[in-house]
């Protein structure tokens, strides 16, 4: 299927590592050229390395912390600027710190809207009225399983993607009529940085291998076994195409079926 997004030009947040470097490097390979942004350098430019010699494929990179209200801006207007027009947002940061309700702190309450909830926010915002301009436009919104069904121990998360998916599912009533789709979609357990460190820290307090995490994860999933990231990035990669052009205003999950929801 040719999903049309040669020349597309994407920006994808928070992607050195994990789902969203699966999701930069699947763009990538259809033909689009990628601009990735995390904290810190050097993972910026091994991923962008890898991922230019695995797709032959343009991607550009800078060092930005998504809760940077005025960093997102410049990052959004130099990708305009370097590829002359931005098609495709997906939003993504890094997951907030997994703890029950009286261990979180007010400060921690803040930092986790800001990490999760503002971050979008700041894309959206910038990205929105570019492709208003152009009458064509995806953005994606990166959340959890735990908007359709909230997963013990991770209050912060349960709590405050709800509140992306809100924020996606009206914007996609606001900017449907300019050719733009916004829709959310929510990894299930897949295997990546973030897991092996969720999976660490239940291990330790529950005095059990972390193998054993690992395999509770897997038997929670109708499938058996816990997702590749690559199969996370092949749902991104069609909901941001060509092909996609009629879904809006969707949650969809990547999870082989562990939410157990009807929708
Ligand atoms: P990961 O492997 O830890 O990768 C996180 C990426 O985000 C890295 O590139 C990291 O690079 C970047 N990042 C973190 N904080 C950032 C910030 N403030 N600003 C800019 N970049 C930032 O995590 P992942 O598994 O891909 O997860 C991505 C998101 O999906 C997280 O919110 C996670 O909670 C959620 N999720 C994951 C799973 C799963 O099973 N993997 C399931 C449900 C939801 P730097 O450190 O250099 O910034």
């Amino acid at each position: 299927m040719d999903l049309g997004l040669k020349g597309r030009v994407a920006i994808v947040a928070a992607a050195s590592k994990g789902l969203g470097r699966a999701v930069a490097t699947e763009l990538a390979r259809e033909g689009a050229q990628v601009a990735i942004c995390a904290r810190h350098a050097e993972g910026l430019e091994r991923a962008a390395s890898e991922i230019r010699k695995a797709t032959g494929s343009e991607i550009c990179w800078q060092a930005l912390d998504v809760t940077d209200a005025s960093g997102v801006p410049k990052f959004v207007d130099a990708v305009e600027k370097r590829y002359g027009r931005v098609d495709i947002c997906v939003t993504n940061a890094g997951g907030p710190p997994a703890k029950t309700f009286l261990e979180i702190s007010p400060e921690e309450w803040r930092a986790a809207v800001d990490l999760t909830l503002l971050s979008a926010v700041y894309f959206a915002r910038e990205v929105l009225p570019r492709m208003r301009k152009n009458q064509w436009g995806r953005l994606v919104t990166i959340t959890s399983m735990s908007v359709k069904q909230p997963v013990d121990g991770l209050l912060l998360s349960n709590s405050i993607r709800a509140a992306v998916t809100g924020l996606a599912r009206t914007l996609a009533n606001e900017f449907g009529a300019d050719g733009i789709t916004v829709n959310n979609v929510c990894p299930g357990y897949t295997l990546t940085e973030r897991l092996d460190e969720l999976a660490e820290q239940q291990a330790k307090s529950a005095g059990i291998p972390r193998e054993k995490i690992f395999e509770r994860w897997s038997s929670q999933v109708p499938l058996r076994r816990l997702a590749k990231p690559e199969e996370f990035a092949a749902l991104v990669a069609f909901l941001v195409s060509e092909r996609a052009s009629y879904i809006n205003g969707a949650t969809i999950a990547v999870d082989g079926g562990w939410t157990r929801s009807l929708l």
